[in-house]
């Protein structure tokens, strides 16, 4: 979805956004419920299940892979190959993963679509370029997706850089 910003050379050698340090879990892609059942049942992966607004999901179960208590260690993501990167189909990858390095998330009433300060890629795309990009259907698309998937929405944090703002109800 990013790919007129971003070459999928770039994000194949980078890989930043598929290690996750104890400290950012909250950071890890979230899955549809229907997706959780059909991984745990072909790759045997361990996921922990919420709930959100009535919608199920869940999301990897990496605490038991770090080894240290360091808040900086990293661990990578369960589907990702040293060699061949991201295992999953593109009907099983997240649409967190799609969208990287943009968030969507809730700013008080308004929902933001934001994006993530950490990317090495995309910090060398002028802030602009990435409002374009937004603005052109991408965010249609994210606010679209989130209204059917609202745990996707994250609580926004200090120094995302803001691209669109939207009324978001409650
Ligand atoms: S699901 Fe795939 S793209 Fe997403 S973090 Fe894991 S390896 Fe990376």
């Amino acid at each position: 979805m990013l790919s007129k910003v971003l070459e999928k050379s770039t994000c194949a050698e980078c890989r930043f956004c598929c290690s996750f340090k104890r400290g950012s879990l909250w950071e890890t892609p979230l899955f549809p419920k229907e997706t959780v059942e059909r991984l745990k049942k072909d790759r045997n992966v361990d996921f922990v299940l919420d709930e959100t607004e009535g919608y199920e999901y869940g999301r990897m179960s990496l605490e038991g892979e770090y080894r240290t208590e360091d808040e900086n260690e990293e661990t990578p993501c369960m589907f990702l190959d040293g060699s061949r990167g991201c295992v999953l189909s593109d009907e099983d990858k997240p649409f967190d993963c799609k969208i990287w390095p943009l968030r969507i998330m809730r700013d008080g009433r308004e929902l933001v679509i934001a994006l993530t300060p950490t990317c090495p890629a995309i910090n060398r795309v002028p802030l602009e370029r990435m409002k374009e990009l937004v603005e052109e259907g991408l965010g249609d698309t994210i606010y679209d997706y989130a209204a059917r998937h609202p745990f996707i929405i994250k609580q926004y944090r200090e120094g995302f850089p803001v691209l669109m703002r939207r009324n978001g109800g409650s």
